[in-house]
């Protein structure tokens, strides 16, 4: 429900509302988690981008098709467990759910190797 105060319009604080708490997906306070996971210090929405850019990386680099090279699945499981430390199997989805969309091939290599971290299974 609206605040009938903010019927007119929001008093927009960044990216929340200073009258009715409500929220908007803009002008967010980003504070870094990780090196590629910032957080949102008014009302916690996760960036996670440069997560999925920094795997997108790794998985093109290797030669063959659809498997991510052996020397980068260290760093994959690792950035896995990160992922499930600070924000569990929601934040780690949503880093698979986008990095699937820019490399459909290799959405099951990394399904894999992030098989038993946290909650993660490969039933995803
Ligand atoms: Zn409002
Ligand atoms: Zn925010």
């Amino acid at each position: 429900m609206m605040n009938l105060k903010c019927l007119f319009g929001h008093r927009w604080h960044g990216c929340k509302c200073n009258r009715c708490n409500k929220t908007r997906d803009k002008e967010h306070r980003y504070v870094s988690m990780l090196e590629y996971v910032k957080i949102c210090s008014v009302c916690g929405k996760k960036d996670y981008t440069q997560a999925v850019n920094l795997l997108v990386t790794y998985a093109v680099r290797g030669d063959e098709i659809a498997r991510f090279p052996i020397s980068a699945m260290e760093k994959v499981i690792e950035i896995g467990k990160n992922l499930n430390d600070i924000g569990g199997i929601s934040l780690m989805t949503g880093v698979y759910g986008m990095f699937s969309q820019q490399t459909p091939i290799h959405a099951r290599g990394l399904n894999e190797l992030w098989n038993g971290i946290g909650e993660w299974n490969d039933c995803i």
